[in-house]
């Protein structure tokens, strides 16, 4: 399968260029070609199949042309080791639990597959070696650094803003060594974001340090993140609950989003689909009014959401640009909804007093935004929930006076020693030590 960038201006790539570049030339953002639609029994077979099993289905579809099955289903094995339960919240609610991995948070899904996959490029290909550039606020840097830890052949620098990450968070990504760099940058996670975009745009750079990023922009990190959209459809299915089936994904960069609608458009009959948001609510505003206009982000405690000009933006109109009119498309199969902090505070205590269910704030918002929907009888809400509650413990247990327990994979970072290096946040300081680290 061919990738084409979303500017149309890069000639079409291969898989391993796509995944090796990150970005296209003409900075776009690399699509599938086409996308293989998987008949209706092979979609519903999946009903008597454990997690890997369906994976493995997708997975065939999307890079069965390009990675050999044996290979991929090692991929699979390896990256999903940890299960994905579909729980039921109450009456026709149910949450996806995608925090079970190292990390707990749905984004070790992406980065692990990856991480493999580059490998195997690597290792199969006779690639030399790659380095994989990486901005975060929190989540992101904690879920790339642990699946790329260890892994021969790649170096992964995570750049994360000074005193504006957790302390659990810090200690998931600046504690680890190997191949594991850390940059304390002094700024703002933008600033962050905008040395990680200043490299890649610096082609001398790129080239010469072989600079990849594992951001959502990457097809790797996105695309394998719609095997858990045809996991949770067959888990419904299994109780009959799976006809009329509604997804609520809370949203950030909606690389979560773009993978559910590639589902879809594999054929997951899904009735439609649901983008929560917090006071970031630049998406919804387009489906208000069919313009984007990005914006700064704001500051919530759902902060993995905080992005004013999601990236991925580029891929749903792409997607829906099949038809005739591509925002009226796009109006009909999602919806949006937006969330103060105070109201996601608030459903938080609803769903723990009348349900006795601890989201964090990020799932939050996705269940609130079902319930704003207003579900008809038949229909099955699914919301997805994208990090353990653990994660933004001090937010969760003040909001429902609690003490949420921290399970031990959380635990075992902490009490390590940080590891980090600081720089300041002009780009002439970061591309010497970059230079530095990586010669
Ligand atoms: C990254 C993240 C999101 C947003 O996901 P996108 O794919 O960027 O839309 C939501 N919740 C949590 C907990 C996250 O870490």
């Amino acid at each position: 399968m061919k990738y084409y960038s979303t500017n149309k201006k890069a000639p079409l790539a291969s898989l391993k260029k796509a995944v090796m570049k990150g970005l296209a030339a003409d900075k776009g953002l690399y699509m599938p070609d086409t996308i293989d639609l998987l008949n209706d029994f092979v979609v519903g077979d999946m009903k008597d199949m454990d997690l890997r099993e369906v994976a493995n289905v997708a997975a065939q579809a999307l890079f069965g042309d390009d990675v050999d099955r044996e290979t991929l289903a090692r991929i699979i094995d390896d990256t999903l080791d940890f299960d994905i339960p579909v729980v039921p919240v109450h009456d026709n609610i149910y949450a996806l639990e995608l925090f079970h991995g190292p990390t707990l948070a749905f984004k070790d899904v992406g980065a692990r597959f990856m991480a493999r996959l580059l490998n195997y490029f690597i290792e199969a290909e006779g690639v030399k070696s790659v380095n994989v550039l990486v901005a975060t606020s929190g989540d992101t840097g904690s879920a790339v650094a642990n699946g790329f830890l260890g892994v021969d052949g790649i170096r992964v620098i995570v750049l994360y803003p000074k005193g504006k990450v957790s302390a659990i968070q810090e200690c998931q990504f600046a504690t680890l060594g190997q191949n594991v760099t850390a940059l304390e940058v002094d700024g703002t996670f933008d600033d962050c974001q905008a040395l990680v975009k200043a490299a890649f745009t610096d082609d001398e750079l790129a080239v010469r340090l072989k600079l990849t990023s594992a951001n959502s922009i990457n097809v790797a990190r996105f695309l394998p993140q719609s095997f858990y959209y045809f996991y949770a459809y067959a888990q419904l299915d299994k109780i009959g609950r799976a006809d009329e089936f509604v997804i609520s994904v809370p949203s950030g960069n909606f690389g979560n989003l773009c993978a559910g609608l590639v589902a879809y458009w594999m054929g997951l009959p899904i009735r439609r689909f649901i983008a929560a948001n917090n006071r970031n609510d630049v998406f919804l505003d387009y489906l208000k009014t069919g313009k984007y206009s990005p914006r700064k982000s704001i500051a919530t405690i759902a902060n993995a959401m905080d992005v004013g000009d999601p990236s991925n933006y580029a891929r749903i109109i792409d997607l829906f640009g099949i038809y005739p009119h591509p925002y009226s498309a796009i109006k009909k199969r999602i919806r949006g909804y937006a969330y103060s902090d105070d109201k996601i505070a608030d459903t938080m205590r609803n769903l723990y007093d009348s349900h006795g269910y601890i989201a964090d704030p990020h799932g939050a918002c996705a269940y609130q935004a079902l319930l704003d929907d207003k579900l008809s009888d038949n229909e099955t809400g699914l919301f997805l929930e994208t990090a353990h509650p653990a994660k933004f413990k001090s937010t969760v247990d003040s909001i429902l006076n609690i003490d949420v327990a921290v399970p031990d994979k959380l635990r075992a970072f902490m009490n390590r020693p940080k590891l980090s290096i600081p720089t300041e946040s002009d780009y002439e300081s970061f591309r010497r030590l970059l230079i530095q680290i990586l010669n």
